[in-house]
């Protein structure tokens, strides 16, 4: 096979492919076009490109090649390569670094060096050139002392020079990536020294001036857990400040999660060039696991996951060191909203302090009208974190909408989804990536056997992590908010081995009931309970009628864990 580089013998190009390929011929090139040309026309079977620097970032000029050559799909990537990039500076022999006055590099080499030549070489003239190791053969050429050329110290020996100095880039991890490609029709390569089962994907989308575009673009990825690596921008020549955006995905097209973002980028983006999906350089690379493959994409299980027969003694779900479906039932409280950063504080110390487990409160919040208080957002989730860091209780708090799973979950140690959006299945599978435990409640007029197939959606998609959370259902009934079904609970203990919880508060509309009401769904089997918990409930934003104050609070939670001292204050920082 031979490969096309640019540059010439002892160049970085050369050492890269050399690197995966050792007994493969090398065919030197001019410039990054001529390797394209070469590897079009049948002169070299690959081409092998630098594309990126770990000190001075995005090689330009291959970037803006790659839409010219790849845009008619004649071309594809093939494989990554990685090269550990260490720079000498060499004179002719007798020569001394006092004496040079003249430094003759490529462009990427001298800016890799800036730093050295700043303190060693401040006065001299920086020449550019088209190669490093072609600068090295240019200074042997003109025979004069004064020019020094910087390549790897390979080159030296080559052209007949010394070095002058070693290692004199300005970060020792320095290194390169190089992409290698093919005609897209012809047979594969062979994986060379470092084949690996790992595979990134590039593509060039052209997106239209629209506010939200490109976000919603590159969401495609993100919603389906693959995972952006880079994203770089380049202006496109023809259209004064319009750009290009070049996107690195860890994964391959052949994987159907990717294949699935890739066509929906395709219908929102103007335009899209697939390069391709090559193998990734695995050694000392920052790839993470592939991801699970989606469920939806695997086939429907004999016994549905949340089936109590697959694990008959019941599961366990971890938050933090909290367990529910453990020995000792748990206890989450909190405000409806978090309405203000001393608020959520306040109750929170409460809640530690009279023994409870978890602190709830709502950032993002479902009204049922749209000029009530709808919550502070991240304004919200900022000071729920504040007060666990300061508690020690972990958080659960209500995510609304797919979009925002990624923000709540970088906030909340378990995400709750409401009883509003219990069949939001797009909600659901996002909740699911995002690898949370989630709270999920019944919806409002659910049946038990629609509840647990929302709870299979997010087993399906491969989070495990699931607590059903039993909130009250609508009847004919109206003289409490809703009514508790506590036939749910205990028959849900034969149906699922998942934990089961109940939200008394929601239930009753009114905190009279909530201690009562607590306490009997423990005794069906019910192994938690979510509580809302106010400072001031007449004050409330919302639900200020159900939600006890501290002391009823204090007073259940010595009914709930009667076993426990209330403990004392974790942190008054
Ligand atoms: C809540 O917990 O504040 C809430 C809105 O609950 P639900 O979804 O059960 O109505
Ligand atoms: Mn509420």
């Amino acid at each position: 096979m031979r490969v096309a580089i640019q540059g010439t013998h002892g160049s970085f190009s050369q050492a890269a492919a050399r690197r995966r390929w050792p007994d493969h011929e090398t065919i030197p090139c001019r410039e990054a076009a001529d390797v394209v040309a070469a590897v079009r026309t049948g002169a070299a079977e690959a081409g092998c490109l630098p594309i990126e620097n770990s000190l001075i970032g995005s090689v330009t000029t291959t970037y803006d090649l790659l839409e010219e050559a790849f845009g008619d799909g004649t071309l594809r990537l093939t494989h990554e390569i990685l090269y550990p990039v260490h720079h000498t500076i060499m004179g002719l022999p007798g020569a001394s670094l006092e004496g040079i006055r003249r430094v003759l590099s490529h462009p990427v080499a001298l800016g890799q060096c800036r730093r050295w030549l700043g303190e060693h070489l401040p006065d001299v003239e920086l020449v550019s050139a088209w190669d490093t190791a072609g600068s090295a053969e240019l200074v042997a050429q003109e025979g004069n002392p004064a020019l020094a050329a910087i390549a790897a110290r390979h080159a030296a020996d080559a052209h007949g020079l010394v070095p002058l100095a070693e290692r004199i880039e300005d970060d020792p991890t320095n290194q390169t990536r190089f992409l290698t490609f093919t005609r897209a029709d012809a047979p594969a390569l062979p994986a060379g020294s470092a084949g690996s089962t790992r595979y990134k994907t590039s593509l060039i989308v052209l997106i239209d001036h629209k506010p939200g575009m490109l976000a919603l673009t590159l969401q495609a990825f993100g919603v389906r857990g693959v995972n952006l690596m880079a994203l770089q921008s380049r202006p496109e020549r023809s259209a004064p400040w319009t750009y290009r955006f070049y996107v690195d995905i860890d994964g391959s097209a052949a994987d159907p999660r990717v294949a699935e973002a890739l066509e929906e980028v395709g219908a929102l983006a103007a335009h899209v060039v697939v390069l391709g999906s090559y193998e990734a350089w695995v050694e000392g690379s920052r790839l993470s696991a592939p991801p699970p493959t989606p469920a939806h994409h695997t086939r429907k299980p004999d016994i549905p996951l949340v089936d109590r027969r697959r694990v008959p003694e019941g599961s366990r779900v971890s938050v933090g060191a909290v367990t529910f479906g453990g020995e000792e039932p748990v206890l989450i409280a909190g405000p409806c909203s978090v309405e203000s950063e001393a608020m959520i504080l306040e109750t929170a110390r409460a809640v530690a302090d009279a023994g409870g487990d978890m602190l709830r409160g709502g950032a993002y919040k479902p009204r049922t009208s749209p000029y009530d208080f709808q919550g502070l957002g991240v304004k919200g989730l900022r000071y729920l974190a504040d007060a666990r860091e300061r508690t020690g209780l972990p958080v659960v708090t209500e995510v609304l909408s797919w979009e925002e799973v990624a923000v709540v979950g970088h906030f909340a140690d378990m995400l709750q989804i409401g009883a509003r959006n219990m069949q939001n299945f797009t909600l659901l599978r996002a909740a699911s990536r995002s690898g949370k435990p989630i709270l999920l409640k019944r919806g409002a007029g659910a049946t038990i056997e629609e509840w647990l197939m929302a709870a299979e959606y997010i087993l399906a998609e491969g989070n495990p992590n699931v607590v059903l959370c039993e909130r009250g259902i609508r009847t004919f009934e109206r003289a409490t908010r809703h009514t508790l079904d506590l036939n749910a609970v205990a028959l849900l203990l034969e149906r699922t081995h998942l934990p089961v919880i109940v939200d008394p508060s929601h239930a009753a509309g009114v905190r009279s009931l909530v201690t009562p009401l607590s306490l009997g769904s423990l005794a069906v089997g019910a192994c938690g309970l979510i509580v809302e918990v106010h400072p001031d409930p007449a004050k409330a934003m919302s639900d200020g009628a159900q939600s006890l104050d501290i002391p009823m609070f204090a007073e259940l939670a010595r009914q709930v864990h009667p076993e426990r001292p209330a403990r004392a204050r974790v942190a008054l920082v």
